[in-house]
């Protein structure tokens, strides 16, 4: 088996869609090799290896040696030295690289080769003692903490005793004899900590590395982070060994990293930070604080320090020539690294760039434009459940604001808050339903659950490609970094601000989209949906095939619908119409009546309450179809509870308290979610949907005159088994239409369905079609009663199913296509053989769903209905679905 892949000179064993056996950053190595960018030469190891290597007790496979040896070999070759020898020495880097871009969940060892006799090697080599015993620091405290396990802190402390001994605030200010001295009490520190001294030989050292990135696959930050985003464990990672080419060789030297366009704001200019004399992972962990890159975003952020395109007018050329072909060739904003040493610009690596939704929709949408993706593809670039994020609330402009402090606008959107100083404070918080705002001096993947508890992210350190902006952005969450006027104190539990004292519980808000830290809590306002968000959804609604509607019974609900796009209402719950104080009392009366008589007496008091209801509906959904679902729920979730309650409804009632109270009892039921409900209570009680339908009928009458256009209400009933059920509540609305349109003499088209949630209709969809004009699948109910599960109990052990492996996804969430699937796919062909035009529709919450949406493409229903917020995220991926 070919375990190794070598990259380098122009030439590549490997490409970017070897992506799943090279990992991302050694497959897109090997396709900026290939593509004649300069990049150090070097080789990968395959994701096989770690494949074979955890199931294998941590083994190696025999041959990946002599393979590793040979990789070596041709590296030295390409790069003129060689690997463990001081007189041409190579030192290299190894780094992970999994299928999936997992940032900062496994560690880079720079520097790997060099030790007590190389350093030597390494100063004379260059010229230049301090970059040779800088480099020699570095590699050990790297090394240290990856490979050996000693706490990053442990060195740390050593770094930042010797400055204060020095009296210097930066580490640049060190001398090549101190370095060789923190050095010397670095080695020290090891050997005390492990017992034995720290790791001369190179290859020793090279085999450590190598086997503490596949080890840290299996670390917890790791296996949290696949966890969080359903990343098989299976896929294994990837180890790559690159020649080390120096950003830290002094004034000529610098290192950095780049978007191609702007991550926050999607605006077509290069974006990124450098920092001179400085090695790898210095400017996201905000050791320095970082330069811009242009001319213009220095100008535009007002800093103090030169640009690259000042400082290395050459490397700044080249290195903008490189972005521009590489987001050509990948054709989507890419993530660079780069290295300058001594003036010659190195790329060391390219990835599509994470962004903020905003950013997507103005790089897709202007990539359209531009010609570099087609439409389709545009609207594909956009992850639909990430629109979310447009939806977030800012801060009211008008509002007074309180500013404490300014930070960097990392990621956009506003929250409000208690401040939190650590992690695990913020989830334990949360668990309480309380909001919080995390703070930190700077975030490391050790804090993500944290981030994904706070409301928002604040840290006084580190630059808009820090750790914290760059999860951020990822999750969606507002961020400001680098808020420096901040003094942050975790063992007082303060943040200090212009003189004020804030402390752990007092209420913040900030602003990810200014990077303003503001006291209290600030008035948000509903976002503005922009331009770009409007093109890529007009594009979406050309591409699909499914319309999208709205669950929606209240007049709020039905406006929001419209203004995001729904065609339509797909699920009017009438039930919940009736869940208000005024309302739930004639309903109890009617529920508890215990004649015909008496509940008419009530029902008559309902009736212009629900016909008012529906003609503001109509009105609202004016040329839209809107499907109304008759009563559905069990009659006990309107019954009184307490005695209180119970006097209150025999008091208007004029009964018995006592009496009332038996009543309640006889309509008690074991399993209500089995119980009399749907159209159960429809043959039950006919009356019930007598009124309703007068109601639909008479206020449909009232709003065509009102709006002059034809209103089409579709009455659904729901909870249908047997077709003569649809049969009886069927005639009873039509008797009622008859009465309606006689006594006022309109027209009126109408239609009646069902809703397809138990699995008997679906199976008998074929003759329920004869009475069913349209089947609407009610995939929540049909869930529960395919798996057998009830939803509200289902959460003692449908979590304990997931993290053992029982099930993949919990089906409430994302529709179970084997079941629940085959279900809903059966009665679509059988329901359609029997009437060929019936409409088909899907109003469970998987109709927000974009995994379901794809699967109703599939079946080829006619529309999904969701909650009005998701109605964009369905249009979407109804587009995405139909491409
Ligand atoms: P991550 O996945 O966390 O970004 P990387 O492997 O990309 O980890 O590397 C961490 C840092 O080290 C980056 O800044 C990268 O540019 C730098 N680096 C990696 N390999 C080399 C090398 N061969 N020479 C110089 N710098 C390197
Ligand atoms: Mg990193
Ligand atoms: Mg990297």
């Amino acid at each position: 088996t070919k375990w190794v892949y070598s990259f380098g000179d122009g030439r590549a064993e490997g490409r970017a869609s070897d992506r799943n056996l090279l990992g991302g950053k050694g497959a897109n190595l090997a396709e900026m090799c290939s593509l004649g960018l300069p990049v150090p030469p070097g080789f990968t190891i395959t994701t096989e290896v770690c494949t074979y290597y955890y199931s294998n007790d941590r083994t190696y496979p025999t041959d990946l040696d002599q393979q590793v040896e040979a990789a070596l070999e041709e590296m030295g070759r390409i790069a003129g030295r060689r690997f463990g020898d001081p007189e041409k020495l190579l030192l290299v880097s190894v780094r992970s690289g999994a299928r999936a871009s997992m940032p900062g969940m496994m560690d880079t060892v720079l520097n790997l080769g060099l030790n007590d006799e190389t350093v030597e090697a390494l100063a004379k080599d260059s010229g230049d003692q301090r970059f040779a015993w800088d480099s020699y620091r570095r590699f050990i405290q790297m090394y240290g903490n990856v490979v050996l396990g000693i706490d990053h802190d442990e060195f740390e402390e050593i770094l930042s005793d010797e400055k204060a001994r020095h009296g210097y605030d930066l580490d640049t200010e060190f001398t090549a004899d101190q370095w060789r001295e923190v050095v010397g009490l670095y080695k020290e520190k090891v050997e005390s900590e492990i017992g034995r001294p720290f790791p001369q030989d190179p290859r020793e050292q090279l085999w450590g590395a190598i086997g503490a990135v596949f080890n840290s696959w299996m670390n917890p930050r790791a296996v949290t982070y696949r966890r969080l985003h359903d990343i098989p464990a299976s896929w294994g990672t990837a180890v790559n060994v690159q020649a080390m080419v120096f950003g830290n060789m002094g004034e000529t030297s610098a290192t950095g990293v780049a978007f191609t366009r702007n991550p926050s704001t999607g605006e077509k200019a290069l974006y990124g930070e450098f920092l001179i004399n400085a090695q790898g992972e210095d400017v996201v962990a905000g050791i320095r604080t970082p330069q811009p890159l242009t001319e213009k975003a220095r100008l535009e952020s007002g800093s103090d320090k030169p640009s690259l395109e000042k400082a290395m007018p050459e490397a700044f050329a080249t290195f903008v020539e490189v972005a521009k072909k590489l987001e050509a060739h990948y054709r989507d904003m890419q993530d660079l690294e780069f290295t300058i040493e001594r003036g010659k610009l190195w790329m060391l690596q390219t990835r599509s760039g994470k962004r903020t939704t905003r950013a997507a929709l103005k790089i897709a949408v202007d990539m359209a434009n531009e010609g570099l993706i087609t439409r389709e593809e545009a609207v594909c670039r956009i992850e639909p459940a990430s629109l979310d994020q447009l939806l977030h609330p800012t801060l009211d402009p008008n509002a007074p604001r309180d500013i404490i402090a300014t930070g960097l606008p990392a990621s956009p959107g506003a929250a409000t808050g208690q401040i939190v100083f650590s992690p695990d404070e913020a989830e334990e918080l949360k668990a309480h339903g309380v909001k919080t705002i995390l703070v930190r001096v700077e975030t490391s993947p050790e804090d993500i659950h944290g981030m994904h508890a706070a409301e928002g992210i604040l840290t006084t350190r580190g630059g808009m490609t820090s750790h914290a902006a760059v999860v951020a952005r990822g999750m969606g969450k507002p961020c400001v970094s680098g808020a420096g006027s901040l003094r942050v104190d975790y063992r007082e539990g303060t943040m200090v601000a212009l003189g004020r004292t804030f402390r752990k519980g007092d209420i913040i808000t900030i602003d990810g989209g200014t990077g303003q830290v503001l006291a209290g809590a600030v008035p948000m306002q509903e976002p503005a949906l922009s331009g770009d968000f409007s093109t890529i959804m007009e594009w979406a609604d050309q591409i699909r095939r499914m319309k999208v509607r709205a669950n929606a019974e209240t007049p709020l609900d039905a406006r929001t619908a419209r203004k995001f796009g729904a065609e339509g209402i797909g699920l009017c719950r009438t039930e919940h119409m009736f869940f208000n104080d005024e309302r739930i009392l004639a309903m109890r009366e009617m529920i508890l009546s215990d004649t015909e008589e008496q509940r008419r007496a009530a029902l008559a008091k309902l009736l212009p309450m629900q016909r008012a209801d529906f003609i503001e509906l109509f009105e609202i959904m004016a040329g839209l179809p809107v499907t109304i679902r008759l009563l559905d729920p069990p009659l006990h979730e309107f019954l009184p509870k307490t005695d209180e309650e119970i006097a209150e409804v025999a008091k208007s009632m004029d009964v018995n308290p006592k009496r009332l109270k038996e009543r309640t009892e006889e309509l008690h039921e074991f399993n209500p979610m089995l119980g009399n409900r749907g159209c159960r209570l429809a043959v039950s009680y006919p009356e019930i949907a007598e009124m309703q339908a007068r109601a639909i009928f008479e206020a449909a009458v009232e709003a065509a005159k009102r709006t002059g256009q034809p209103v089409v209400p579709e009455i659904m009933v729901p909870l249908v088994g047997i077709v003569s059920e649809l049969s009886f509540v069927k005639k009873i609305i039509d008797d009622v239409a008859k009465q309606v349109l006689e006594a006022s003499g309109a027209k009126l088209d109408y239609l009646v369905g069902t809703m397809i949630e138990l699995p008997r209709a679906a199976l008998t969809a074929d003759s329920i079609a004869r009475e069913a004009e349209f089947f609407s699948f009610g995939t929540n109910d049909l869930t529960q009663t395919t798996f057998g599960i009830s939803r509200d109990d289902a959460g003692a052990f449908l979590e304990t199913y997931r993290k053992k492996g029982i099930i993949e996804q919990d089906p409430f969430i994302s529709l179970d296509v084997d079941g629940v699937g085959a279900l809903v796919k059966i009665a679509a062909e059988n329901g359609r053989a029997t009437r060929s035009g019936i409409k088909l529709g899907i109003c469970g919450e998987h109709g927000g769903d974009p995994a379901s949406i794809a699967f109703c493409e599939r079946v080829g229903l006619d529309y999904v209905s969701c909650s009005p917020f998701r109605v964009p995220i369905a249009r979407l991926a109804a587009a995405q679905a139909a491409c």
